[in-house]
């Protein structure tokens, strides 16, 4: 943990609205039974695995997923004795079962390979796993069986009954596009799959998911992003609370007495009579240097452009328009939050809220904000 007298920045992290994010969507599945599960991949998508889980399972989640065998052991450790399923999704690679038995983990069988491999183990092995999940591939082509993989596994009640798969799942392509045909198509296949294995939980819709009609007909949804204050349904206002705030104090400002360049490459020419102020945020923070140019902080109320190249360990931005009075060293612009929403971030980065969460850097002061007894601990 980095003293906040140390840290260029300080990150602040509020498990309350964690919680109250997955609320809302286990809420809205409720009425059709559907379980809200929780994805933490990636170290719950850069906010730290274990008071993510601790909260997120106060809140009342009880099945996990992870990318990772790490990630997954992690994720056992920081949950300790807390009932909790964990599902891999990189699956079941060769000469690992010992990992997932020893910390109670299954795996999502993607492959034909992956099933032999499930198949092929000790009686004993096989007695100390949880229930695997298989990954149906519907249209991602990237991760999962295929339709004709499916198939053939669905046609052979020996091996069915061999691998006894607690959920059968499949991940959407393009949920946060309502009208793209390939959500109607996955479906599609999906359900014709998951109706052949009586008894198996569907796991179906991603944070977008949800959102769609189609994640109502199956037992699970498996949001991720949305958790973590991420906008679900991007046409619409945002349904969820922001969980993140990135805030840096000014180090310097700057008067700009003539036309002068700021930064790297002179690639900011700066009007006379402007001010610049400097924060110690930098790409090395994960604050992406394609915000060169662009984008905001905001400063009292006021949003200051950010001008000039985005450096290594520090920004600049240009405050002319907030009084000198409150532009001053040690008033805290915000780069991240409330009034700048990480989506608009991305965006402004040219790229996704997803990335920016998992590339938050690991000098800032990380400041942990309501969540159950000891989820930060
Ligand atoms: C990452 C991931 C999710 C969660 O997706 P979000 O868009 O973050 O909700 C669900 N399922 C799988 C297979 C994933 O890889």
């Amino acid at each position: 943990m980095i003293d906040r007298r140390a840290a260029g920045a300080i990150l602040t992290i509020d498990l309350d609205a964690l919680a109250s994010n997955w609320r809302r969507l286990a809420d809205r599945l409720a009425p059709s039974g559907t379980e809200c599960a929780g994805v933490v991949k990636a170290d719950g998508y850069g906010l730290g695995v274990a008071p993510v889980a601790r909260t997120l399972h106060a809140a009342g989640c009880r099945t996990f997923f992870v990318a990772q065998i790490s990630e997954g052991i992690a994720l056992r450790a920081a949950l300790a004795e807390r009932p909790a399923a964990v599902f891999v999704l990189c699956g079941l690679l060769p000469g690992t079962a010992d990992l997932f038995a020893a910390h109670r983990l299954a795996p999502a069988l993607s492959t034909p390979e992956q099933i032999a491999e499930w198949r092929g183990l000790s009686a004993e092995l096989r007695a100390a796993l949880p229930a695997p999940a298989l990954h149906l591939d519907t249209g991602m082509r990237r991760l999962g069986l295929t339709a004709a993989e499916a198939e053939s596994l669905l046609a052979d009640p020996t091996a069915l009954a061999d691998i006894a798969p607690a959920t059968v799942m499949t991940h959407l392509a393009c949920a946060d596009e309502p009208e793209h045909p390939l959500n109607a198509e996955q479906y599609d296949l999906f359900a014709r799959l998951h109706a052949a294995l009586p008894g198996v939980r569907g796991s179906w819709a991603n944070s977008s998911g949800v959102f769609l009609d189609g994640a109502a007909a199956f037992e699970q949804a498996r949001p991720g992003v949305a958790l973590y204050g991420v906008n679900p349904t991007p046409h619409l206002p945002n349904p969820m609370a922001p969980v993140v705030r990135l805030e840096a104090p000014i180090l310097q400002v700057r008067r700009i007495d003539a036309a002068e360049s700021v930064g790297y490459g002179a690639s900011h020419v700066m009007a006379a009579g402007s001010r610049v102020a400097t924060v110690g945020v930098g790409y090395a923070d994960g604050f992406s240097r394609a915000l060169s140019n662009r984008g905001y902080g905001v400063l009292a109320g006021t949003r200051v452009p950010i001008v000039g190249r985005v450096s290594m360990d520090l920004t600049t931005l240009d405050v002319t328009r907030v009084p000198a009075s409150e532009a001053r060293p040690g008033a805290m612009i915000q780069l991240i939050g409330p009034d700048m929403p990480i989506d608009e971030v991305a965006a402004h980065a040219g790229t996704i809220a997803y990335e920016l969460l998992t590339q938050l850097g690991r000098r800032y002061h990380r400041v942990y904000v309501g969540g159950p007894e000891g989820a930060a601990a």
